[in-house]
């Protein structure tokens, strides 16, 4: 039952279609008899600093933040913490003794999801599809774990080298046009792809991903970051070839059950959010 000592946490995003953030969250707090409900919360871009300041009035213990918010409500919190500065991007922010921190879990909830489904990450070369937010998290994550290359490939090479250009001169990092020969190429060396493009989602269902099969490592894993649909063309094709195909659900939930923690000070009970998203999906 919702009362005036519910604590109340939402997401911030625009559109907020399609996540499912509030099924698992809700699931979550439920399971564990926690007094908290969580919301969707549509904003508008231009109505960004208000709904901060909103957020704080209404006594809100905290919010996840989703396209296209993640990098402009930096400029509207209190504090980053070192895990949205590295980032350059805020998905998670707790609201503390009047003050909003903002804190980023997506790059660690990556390296979880594939590490539980036992990709090795030291050592090894990651081929990166898309350069935006969550291909920042990615990588930095990647980087945090011991990667040792990582590979990007946009369909715009240039906004591909602004975003190699953010990283440390000691990492390796290059940036390529997925359309020219050498970025393809190279996939032979690449020991995780991952897409971190819409492109598979079903509002994108009439582009596909063009990998060459025959070029890429057989031994190569295959991370797709969207979850909804679950099984995207480019992880049917990848089983299809014989990889390893991991979806966006695992770091859907483990990003969610760790800002479930900065929230609530409580271990996110993961089996029940992940049992929450698939009976949904
Ligand atoms: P974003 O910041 O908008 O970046 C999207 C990237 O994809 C950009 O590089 C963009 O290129 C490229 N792109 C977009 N449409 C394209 C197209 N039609 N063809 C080729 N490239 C295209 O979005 P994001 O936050 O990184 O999110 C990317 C995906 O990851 C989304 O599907 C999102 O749902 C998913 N995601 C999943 C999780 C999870 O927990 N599983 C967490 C975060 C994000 P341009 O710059 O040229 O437009």
């Amino acid at each position: 039952m919702i009362t005036s000592k519910t604590q109340k946490i939402g997401i911030l995003g625009w559109p907020l279609g399609h996540s499912l953030s509030p099924i698992m969250h809700n699931a979550a707090f439920k399971s564990l008899h926690l007094d908290y409900v969580y919301i969707p919360l549509p904003v508008h871009p231009e109505n960004l600093a208000q709904a901060v300041a909103g957020l704080k009035a209404m006594e809100f213990t905290g919010v996840n933040v989703t396209i296209p918010h993640k990098v402009e409500i930096m400029s509207y919190l209190d504090e980053i913490d070192f895990s949205a500065q590295l980032v350059g991007a805020v998905n998670t922010v707790v609201i503390k003794d009047g003050k909003s921190i903002g804190y980023n879990t997506d790059a660690q909830g990556f390296v979880q999801s594939i590490l539980s489904n036992g990709i090795k990450i030291t050592e090894q070369t990651a081929v990166i599809l898309g350069a935006g937010g969550a291909a920042r998290a990615v990588a930095c994550g990647l980087f945090q774990h011991g990667i040792k290359k990582i590979i990007i490939g946009a369909r715009n090479l240039e906004k591909a080298q602004q975003f190699v250009k953010l990283f440390s001169t000691n990492v390796d990092i290059q940036a390529y046009d997925w359309e020219d020969f050498g970025f393809k190429n190279l996939l032979q060396e690449c020991d995780i792809l991952i897409n971190s493009t819409p492109i598979g989602m079903s509002v994108h269902d009439t582009e596909v991903l063009r990998i060459p099969w025959e070029i890429l490592n057989p031994e190569a894993a295959v991370c797709d970051l969207i979850y909804n649909p679950s099984k995207t063309q480019l992880l049917l094709s990848a089983k299809k070839h014989g990889h390893i195909a991991i979806n966006g659900l695992g770091m859907l939930i483990e990003q969610g059950a760790l800002a479930f923690e900065l929230w609530t000070g409580e271990q996110g009970p993961r089996q029940i959010m992940s049992d929450a998203l698939t009976e949904y999906l």
